[in-house]
This record gives C-alpha cells, sequence and structure tokens, in this order.
C-alpha cells in the first residue's frame, strides 16, 4: 500500500478567528482512515472534520494532522417507508434533505446551516431549533459504527458498546471516527411551515414566550437586540414554527419538491445576496449595527401583523445560508460565538447580567439568539433543563482588544458557571482548562478520560479543543 500523501495548509475553525496550519487528507474510506491512523503514530496527533462549521478549535489541529471527511458522503440506504437513512459521515444536512424531503421527510434536529456534516453533527450531538421537543441528534440516531485509532470497528447503539454511543457522540471526535450511521427522520406533510413572529418587548418577555409555548409549538427561536438598554433591555423577536397536519396545505405536496426550497438569490426582492456580506462589514465599521438591529426590531412588527404566514423549511431552519460567506464580514479579526446553557431558574438573572457586562464594557455582541432546551442523555452533554443565549462577537484586529474580548467572556463564563451552567464546544474558543470538569461534573469527565484512554491509549485523537480544555 503506498503511503497517503498528506498537504500542508492552515486550517480555520468556521470563524476564522482561531485555526493554525496542520496536514490534511481527504479520505475515500475507511480503510484509509486506518492507514492515516497507522501512519500518524508517534506524531503530534490527528483531528476529524466534518464541513468544518464549528466556529472555534473543535476541528483544528495547529501543528498536528487533520482527516477532512467530506470526501466519504454516500448516502448508503435510504428507506422511505419508515424514515431512516443510513449514510457516510461526510453526508451534509442540505444532500439529507434534498433526497429525503420529496418521500415526506426532514431530519429531525437541523442547525442553523444546511453545510454541516452528519459526522460532525453526531460529534458534536448538535441541537436545533425544537430541542425542547425532540431533544439533540443524537437522539434521533439509531447507531454508528466507529473507528477507533487502535484500528477496531465498533458498532455502537443503545444495546451493542452503549456506552461508547452514549460518549461519541457528543464527544468531539475525540474517542475515534464515525464512519457510517443510521438515523430517524420525521415525517412531513408539507414542504412548508406555518410561522409566526411575535415582539418581545424584553429579555423577560422573551423567556416567558419560549417557555408558555414550549408545549404547543414545534420550534421556538428568538432573536435578541443587545443593544437595547433600560427598559428595553433584551428585546426581541421571536419566531415560532409548527408543522402542518396531513391535508392542511393544499399546496403542501408540490412545495416537497427541493427546487421549490431554494433560497432566492435576492432579497428583498432586489438585492443580490453577494452583496450582502460587503454591507455587513461596512456596518460592522461603521458601527451601524445598533441602527441596523433597531430596523430588525421594528421590520419584525410589521411581520408580526401579517403572522401566521407560511414558509419553507429551508427558509425558517437556515436563514444564515440566504447570505452566502456572512462571516466575511468580519474580516480580518474574524468572529467567535459564546453560547452559555442556563437552568431555567437563573435564566433571568444571568443573561440579564451578561447583556448589560457586554454594554457596560462596549464589547456588543452584534447577533443574540435565545433557545429553550432540555436535558439528554449523552455524557459530555451541552444539554439542561433551561435556556442559551448564543452571542456572536466580531474579534479585535489589534491584539489587546482581542486579549480584552477573550477575558470578558471568561469572565463572563465564571457568571455561568457559577450559576450551574454549561457551555457547548461547537461554539467555544475561550474556555480555559477547568471548564470541562465544572461543566460535567469530575465523575463524568473521568469516564470520558478512561474511555478515551481505553480506546486510544495512545492520545492519537487530538484537536486544539481537547488539548485547550485537557490541560493540566
Ligand atoms: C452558521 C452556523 C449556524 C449553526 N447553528 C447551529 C445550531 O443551530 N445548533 C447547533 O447545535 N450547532 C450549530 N452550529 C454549529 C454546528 O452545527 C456544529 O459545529 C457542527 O458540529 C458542525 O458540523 P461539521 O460537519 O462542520 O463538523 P466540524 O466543525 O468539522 O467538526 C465538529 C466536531 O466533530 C468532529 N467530527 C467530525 N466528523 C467526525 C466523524 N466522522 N467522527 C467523529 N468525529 C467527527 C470533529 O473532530 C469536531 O470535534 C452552527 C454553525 C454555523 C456555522
Amino acid at each position: 500500500m503506498s503511503k497517503l500523501s498528506w498537504r500542508r495548509e492552515k486550517v480555520w475553525g468556521w470563524g476564522h478567528a482561531v485555526g493554525g496550519e496542520a496536514e490534511l487528507i481527504q479520505p475515500r474510506n475507511s480503510e484509509e482512515i486506518a492507514q492515516a491512523f497507522a501512519e500518524s503514530r508517534g506524531s503530534c496527533g490527528i483531528a476529524l472534520r466534518g464541513s468544518g462549521c464549528s466556529y472555534g478549535d473543535a476541528a483544528t489541529n495547529s501543528g498536528g494532522r487533520i482527516l477532512d471527511l467530506r470526501g466519504m458522503n454516500r448516502l448508503l440506504e435510504f428507506d422511505a417507508k419508515r424514515g431512516i437513512i443510513r449514510a457516510e459521515p461526510g453526508l451534509s444536512i442540505r444532500d439529507l434533505w434534498r433526497h429525503a424531503l420529496p418521500a415526506g421527510y426532514w431530519p429531525a434536529v437541523v442547525p442553523g446551516t444546511m453545510e454541516v456534516s452528519l459526522g460532525g453533527a453526531a460529534a458534536m450531538n448538535i441541537h436545533g431549533k425544537n430541542n425542547f421537543a425532540v431533544g439533540s441528534f443524537g437522539e434521533h440516531v439509531e447507531e454508528f459504527t466507529l473507528l477507533t485509532p487502535a484500528g477496531e470497528s465498533l458498532r455502537c447503539n443503545r444495546q451493542q458498546n452503549e456506552e461508547v454511543f452514549h460518549a461519541a457522540i457528543g464527544g468531539f471526535g475525540m474517542l475515534g471516527c464515525i464512519t457510517e450511521l443510521t438515523l430517524h427522520l420525521k415525517k412531513v406533510y408539507s414542504g412548508r411551515m406555518r410561522v409566526w413572529a411575535i415582539p418581545c418587548r424584553d429579555l423577560d418577555d422573551g423567556l416567558r414566550l419560549l417557555e408558555d409555548l414550549r408545549d404547543e409549538a414545534d420550534y421556538l427561536v428568538g432573536w435578541v437586540d443587545m443593544h437595547a438598554r433600560g427598559a428595553q433591555l433584551g428585546r426581541g423577536l421571536l419566531h415560532r414554527g409548527d408543522q402542518l397536519a396531513q391535508g392542511e396545505d393544499p399546496e403542501g405536496e408540490k412545495m416537497l419538491d427541493p427546487s421549490r426550497q431554494d433560497l432566492p438569490g435576492v432579497l428583498l426582492g432586489c438585492v443580490p445576496k453577494s452583496w450582502i456580506w460587503p454591507g455587513m462589514w461596512m456596518a460592522t465599521r461603521c458601527g451601524a449595527i445598533p441602527w441596523v438591529n433597531a430596523l430588525r426590531y421594528r421590520s419584525g412588527m410589521k411581520k408580526s401583523w401579517d403572522s401566521p404566514y407560511l414558509e419553507s423549511h429551508a427558509a425558517f431552519h437556515f436563514l444564515l445560508d440566504y447570505v452566502p460567506r456572512w462571516h466575511w464580514a468580519f474580516r480580518p479579526g474574524g468572529l467567535i460565538q459564546f453560547q452559555p446553557f442556563v437552568p431555567k431558574a437563573a435564566a433571568s438573572r444571568v443573561l440579564r447580567k451578561l447583556i448589560e457586562s457586554c454594554q457596560q464594557k462596549r464589547l456588543l455582541p452584534y447577533l443574540g439568539v435565545l433557545k429553550r432546551h432540555r436535558p439528554d442523555p449523552f455524557l459530555m452533554t451541552h444539554g439542561l433543563d433551561g435556556f442559551s443565549m448564543a452571542m456572536d462577537f466580531a474579534v479585535p484586529t489589534r491584539q489587546s482588544r482581542r486579549i480584552e474580548l477573550w477575558r470578558h467572556c471568561q469572565e463572563m463564563a465564571e457568571l455561568v458557571l457559577n450559576a450551574g451552567g454549561r457551555f457547548y464546544y461547537a461554539k467555544d474558543a475561550i474556555l480555559a482548562a477547568d471548564c470541562m470538569a465544572r461543566i460535567h461534573g469530575e465523575d463524568s469527565l473521568q469516564s470520558f478520560v478512561d474511555l478515551k484512554q481505553r480506546l486510544d491509549p495512545e492520545g492519537l485523537m487530538q484537536s486544539d479543543l481537547w488539548r485547550r480544555l485537557s490541560a493540566s
């Protein structure tokens, strides 16, 4: 067998704020992954990478090696009667729904972008706008095959290798490589959903609506204007999406055609999508974000008068994909996301404090997103009975300001951890080494470390995230 040819390049997290040089290959099958593991013993370790949509350093490995799994993207089997698919890990959520929707199925859990791979979704145990109702991605995985660094192929489900099943889902690629997975999809009868836009006058109003509607809504997500102050602090706009029942939408079946889901090439009827990120770039440079937010809040009021309205699944879920390369607007510093998960009882107090501290320090996120969550059965979970508030920060180019932003996020993390909160590693770039034990508890962390030691005794699976969080 000839040796694999690794190429060296700079690999970034999705936010382009953190990253480093690494050697890469794109394996085409499990044999090549096993060969890559064998060839890399004694090196600086291997990280796995799906579509590279983790904002921070979960899929980067400075000075080491990376397996880019996008080449393993075959859909292996689709049972259109039961809504079950078996696929390779590099298959994207986009390719999945495009294949399944004509048969009346949609992935049970999707993130805010359809670029994410199934392997990355399982390894981070992603959540959707329906986390409070259907749980996390892993709860819809029936089974997967894990290739361990020692070259063993483990079939993992709720009966077989059950411990590995619950640790590799949400185990951020540290236990081995998922080489195929079987997933349950959910039945849909229309290609559209019924959607409401509901203005929230302040943070508590947003939290109350998320709480009150969770027994009746299918999806809930709140946008927060992080710049509003005083009595309006935390004001925003909640979007509720409900699936349509069979026969409810006369056009429903026609809308199952993937071409009917395609996002329009222009916004507001005339603005080409490709103009949006330069526009955003200007807005961030000119300090216009507060005005943009105020405008958004007001236009949301108008949308609420037109509610409910019908919207395609793709338009509802993948709003961020409307604007290609929108994260370029934050070049050259890039962006980071800070997404604390706070227990229900502490949410109002802690989230208010976070917004206030951003405003006091003039380190304001340009975007805030609220969601309602529930606990799940995975070892390294970020799920809890409470709320998350994702905050996107543009990273200043000046080093001193960058350090200030990191310090600010670390101070906010203290508030969250002291309140019993958690963090989601797909979005992290700032947590310090002791945080993992505080999030999961010493016992759970030790179980994970023991399992890693068993499956990966040489510590081959690595990433910048793991080195940062497990440093002693
Ligand atoms: C615009 C945007 C919106 C987002 N919205 C949401 C959201 O609403 N909800 C949410 O939960 N997340 C969201 N995310 C985050 C995203 O869903 C996660 O970061 C996800 O893990 C990315 O998948 P990926 O394929 O890009 O994986 P990568 O980012 O490339 O990798 C993620 C992790 O998975 C591991 N991994 C990848 N493939 C495998 C494999 N085959 N076997 C084992 N481990 C593997 C990697 O080592 C890494 O630790 C969003 C991201 C973006 C950019």
